[in-house]
């Protein structure tokens, strides 16, 4: 059966579906790979590491012909209606704001599994792609601070004086925002945070950075995931992180709740608080932001109050498309990780008795298989 990987055409999108090593993994597994020609190269996967691995290479794929297509960022509406019916699709789908897609497919039939809706248990870890790309946004948003920010982030003791350690604080302390400690402290940082799951107080502890206990009382949380704060608690919260907010020197925000706009949790009167030259990222940007005033994919200037220098919100967009190669590789083996737990003896067959294969589906045999996003489109 055919694998088709498709070049990504989306601007800004560097990421690719396959790598050499999840195509051996494919024909280790009985199934023919079929690579558009380039599709690697923004990633560092050059032609030639896929045919050594077993690939076949063509100019464009014919959709028609493929039993799966991989792919990373959202599908086209067009594209469904060109893929024979019942042929598989794996990839992103992010179906809150890809309706036109999710209907096409289901319209075309088509069997579409999306990464971002794979269980998150532990069986499934391996084909977590949101765990996978957050791990790199993680790590590349302290990057981006560190290089605008007009101070170092570790203490130095010199002949010449003491630079203390730069502040960090990071608000929302999932896989990206534990990412983001991490490396902050890895950089020397003096590193603090928040969030609203009662569990993240160890795990934030155990990356080696101070939990701010905002005594909000904890935000019940849903497969792993934080629920939304009534207005009232989402206010207290704002207001109680207010004073660490203008201590910090780089303030990282990576708050979510999938399927929601990002929470607001940092006002513009909290931002022109902050010091001359601190650095914001908001790695929510692409989602409404964290914080007032960011715009994905730009730097945005904000005057402190009194007027004397600003301070510098960073919107982050594509942040895992910044590390290509390493964002692909770990993709990569997501989704053939996921293609393998289909196949059963060199057949496309998806059980839909496992949880993994059912929760993961977004379409199947012309219906939205995915209760919100059928009730969105309804
Ligand atoms: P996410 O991207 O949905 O959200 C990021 C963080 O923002 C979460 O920690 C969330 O609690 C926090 N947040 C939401 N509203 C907030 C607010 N108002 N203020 C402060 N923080 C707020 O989450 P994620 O990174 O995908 O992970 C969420 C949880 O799932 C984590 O505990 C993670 O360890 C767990 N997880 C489990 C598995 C698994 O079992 N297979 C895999 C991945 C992640």
């Amino acid at each position: 059966m055919k694998v088709g990987i498709a070049r990504e055409r989306r601007e800004g999108e560097l990421r690719v579906a396959a790598t050499p090593e999840s195509v051996r993994q494919l024909r280790g597994i009985g199934l023919e790979v079929i690579v558009e020609r380039g599709a690697g190269d923004a990633a560092g996967f050059p032609d030639g590491g896929y045919v050594d691995a077993g690939a076949t290479l063509v100019d464009t794929l014919d959709l028609g012909e493929l039993d799966v297509l991989a792919h990373v960022r959202p599908l086209d509406p067009e594209t469904p209606a060109k893929l024979r019916a019942g042929a598989v699709t794996v990839g992103l789908g992010s179906p809150a704001s890809e309706l036109a897609t999710v209907h096409a497919l289901a319209e075309a039939s088509t069997t579409s599994f999306a990464l971002e809706l794979v269980p998150r248990i532990s069986r499934a870890q391996s084909m977590d792609a949101l765990t996978s790309q957050s791990l790199i946004s993680g790590y590349r948003c302290v990057l981006e601070a560190a290089m605008r920010l007009p101070r170092f982030f570790p203490l130095f003791m010199t002949a010449a004086g003491t630079i203390p350690p730069a502040k960090v604080l990071v608000l929302g302390a999932g896989v990206a925002g534990l990412q983001a400690i991490g490396t902050a402290k890895r950089l020397g940082a003096r590193v603090s945070a928040n969030d609203v799951r009662a569990a993240s107080a160890d795990e934030v502890r155990s990356m080696g950075g101070t939990f701010i206990d905002l005594d909000l009382a904890a935000a019940d949380a849903a497969g792993g995931y934080a629920k939304e704060l009534g207005e009232d608690r989402a206010e207290l919260q704002r207001r109680l992180l207010a004073p660490h907010v203008a201590e910090a020197d780089v303030l990282i925000t990576t708050a979510a709740i999938p399927g929601r706009a990002a929470p607001r949790l940092v006002t513009a009167e909290m931002v022109a608080a902050m010091k001359p030259g601190s650095v914001i990222v908001d790695l929510a940007a692409e989602t409404g932001g964290n914080v007032e005033g960011a715009v994905a994919g730009s730097d945005v200037p904000v005057p402190v109050a009194g007027g004397h220098g600003h301070v510098t919100i960073v919107g982050m967009k594509d942040a895992a498309s910044r590390m290509p190669h390493d964002a692909s590789k770990l993709y990569a083996k997501n989704v053939s990780n996921l293609i393998e737990l289909l196949t059963h003896d060199g057949v496309i067959a998806p059980d839909f008795d496992d949880e993994v294969v059912a929760g993961a589906c977004l379409t199947h045999d012309g219906e939205v298989r995915h209760q919100p996003t059928a009730q969105a489109l309804a």
